[in-house]
């Protein structure tokens, strides 16, 4: 029986099941056509079973599908590190493969609480997160994010008193840097754009701001561009315009084939493990680091968004829904908010979105609306047409009910 994901058993609808995928389209075994509007988890940017994607695993499959990372090494882990080093901006050159998001982020703290750690810099046990914050579901990732899925943890043990969390003001953050900044070791955000915490958008002179007062204490950006990687927010990475000291990547990485992740360090991050000390090393190695598969699949799905100007369309989907949106509006609607390929309305009351899967399904969408939030975050080789009627569907929504 398969236990699944944020859902209360007892009472969760069947999910529909899915027998084939192609482009931005799902088949259900109920021969229904739907239209996926969320890119499975925002991973499937390419869209489904596509060509060049396959081509690139089957490939590497006829020579082997994975082998460890420990002591072996093989030629699609450094070419992909190759890759994403000379792709990625600034110095972040040295990057460290895991299997998940929520695994690169526990990366991302350890490598920020051990840098500290030798250097003799015990009294930094603590890092600076923001409010509404998602990083992945394992229990630091839990610990630093603000989802109150994960209240019973705080009931259980109470607030942690390793991990501030502030709103994206700059003066919050300006005072959370005055009074912490001795024992922080890291401030870790997710740039521009908080996806799980409700398409939360903000400004960029948030993070140059974080940018300044973290060279000025000494304490470690890190980007979880896990979601708002591979442009999402309309820019490649957030990275380009502010650079982190450690860049967390995943969703996307892969173009939705597979489970890999990586943590991206740079050269300060790097220098503070490379000397003669064995304790200084980094301890951790996920067995499945540097899959294969994984790294072929990931190269692949890079190298389609530079040669097929994936920038380009994404900028047109921003254009077509803020078209698309113009004039929109519901007394029921709080707010309209898109930026790059996301578009999110978010009700004052959640009951009011209550039935609207099912409504996008009967419509040939899939969508999976969450709280107060209906939005869509699609593949980018939708087509305007597709993207229209995604966008239509979502207004419909609110004239007809
Ligand atoms: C999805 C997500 C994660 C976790 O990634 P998993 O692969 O699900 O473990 C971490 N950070 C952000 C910002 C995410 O959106």
């Amino acid at each position: 029986m398969i236990w699944y994901p944020y859902e209360q058993m007892k009472t969760m609808k069947a999910p529909y099941k899915i027998v084939n995928a192609k482009g931005v389209y799902l088949y259900t075994d109920q021969q229904k056509r739907l239209i996926d509007s969320i890119s499975s988890w925002w991973s499937v940017i390419h869209g489904y079973n596509h060509t060049e994607l396959n081509h690139a695993i089957e490939a590497q499959l006829k020579s082997f599908a994975h082998v460890m990372l420990g002591g072996l090494t093989h030629q699609a882990v450094e070419d992909l590190s190759d890759k994403l080093q000379s792709w990625l901006p600034g110095d972040l050159d040295y990057c460290f493969f895991s299997d998940s998001g929520s695994v690169a982020v526990e990366v991302g703290l350890k490598m920020a609480l051990q840098y500290y750690m030798n250097q003799g810099q015990t009294q930094r046990t603590m890092v600076l997160a923001l409010e509404q914050a998602y990083h992945g579901d394992t229990f630091k990732a839990m610990e630093i994010g603000d989802d109150e899925d994960y209240h019973f943890v705080l009931k259980a043990y109470g607030k942690s008193r390793y991990v501030i969390h502030i709103p994206t003001e700059i003066q919050a953050l300006e005072k959370a840097f005055e009074k912490y900044h001795q024992n922080l070791n890291c401030f870790i955000v997710e740039p521009l754009l908080q996806c799980a915490g409700g398409m939360r958008m903000y400004d960029i002179a948030f993070l140059k701001r974080a940018r300044e007062l973290c060279d000025q204490y000494g304490v470690l950006l890190i980007f979880d561009e896990v979601a708002t990687g591979f442009g999402r927010t309309g820019k490649r990475f957030v990275s380009d315009f502010v650079l982190p000291d450690i860049l967390v990547l995943g969703k996307a990485l892969t173009g939705g084939y597979m489970g890999h992740a990586a943590t991206i360090a740079n050269h300060k991050v790097y220098e503070g493990f490379y000397d003669e000390n064995p304790a200084h090393a980094f301890m951790h190695g996920p067995t499945f680091m540097g899959n294969a598969l994984a790294c072929s699949v990931a190269l692949k799905s890079i190298d389609l968004f530079e040669k097929q100007h994936y920038l380009s369309k994404i900028s047109n989907i921003e254009a077509i829904t803020r078209r698309e949106m113009e004039g929109f509006s519901d007394p029921r609607i709080k707010e309209v908010r898109i930026m790059g390929a996301c578009v999110c309305i978010e009700v004052y009351d959640a009951h009011t979105i209550k039935g609207y899967q099912q409504f996008a399904y009967e419509k040939g969408v899939f969508s999976r609306p969450f709280l107060n939030y209906m939005y869509a975050m699609v593949p980018y080789v939708i087509k305007e047409e597709e993207l229209v009627k995604v966008l239509t569907t979502m207004k419909e929504w609110f004239i007809t009910s």
